[in-house]
C-alpha cells in the first residue's frame, strides 16, 4: 500500500503523506477527504488513469455534427451531452478520469454544429 500525496478539493492545498499514510483530512481547512479509498489506484505523478468515456464520444460526435447535413444537429446535440455529462464523471472522479480538454472539444464543435444545422434548417424551412 503506497501512501499518495493529494490536492483538497475545498481550499486546494496540497496535502502531503505523513508517516507513510495517505492523508485523510486537510490540514489546512480540516476538509476530510471521504473518496481516499479511490485514490490508491491513482499514479504517483497524478495524471488521470483513464479517459471518460463521453469525453471522446463528444469529441467525435462533434467532429460529425459539422460536415454532416440535418443530422448533424441531433449529432450536435449528443455531443453537448455527452461532453457536460463526462465533465461531470471527471470533476466527481477526483482525478481518476481524464478527458476534460476532449470534452471542452466535443461541447464547443457540438455547439458550432448544432448552431449551423439550426440555421440552415431555419433558413431553408
Ligand atoms: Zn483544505
Amino acid at each position: 500500500m503506497r501512501a499518495y500525496a493529494r490536492q483538497c478539493d475545498k481550499c486546494g492545498m496540497l496535502v502531503t503523506p505523513r508517516g507513510g499514510a495517505t492523508p485523510r483530512f486537510c490540514p489546512t481547512c480540516g476538509h476530510q477527504f471521504l473518496d481516499s479509498p479511490a485514490y490508491a489506484g491513482q499514479r504517483s505523478d497524478g495524471s488521470p488513469q483513464a479517459t471518460a468515456g463521453g469525453a471522446v464520444a463528444s469529441l467525435v460526435f462533434g467532429i460529425l455534427s459539422i460536415p454532416i447535413p440535418m443530422i448533424g444537429l441531433i449529432l450536435g446535440i449528443a455531443a453537448i451531452a455527452a461532453g457536460v455529462r463526462a465533465k461531470k464523471r471527471i470533476e466527481h472522479s477526483g482525478g481518476r478520469l481524464g478527458g476534460q480538454g476532449l470534452a471542452t472539444a466535443g461541447i464547443t464543435l457540438g455547439i458550432i454544429g448544432a448552431g449551423i444545422w439550426t440555421l440552415f434548417c431555419a433558413a431553408v424551412l
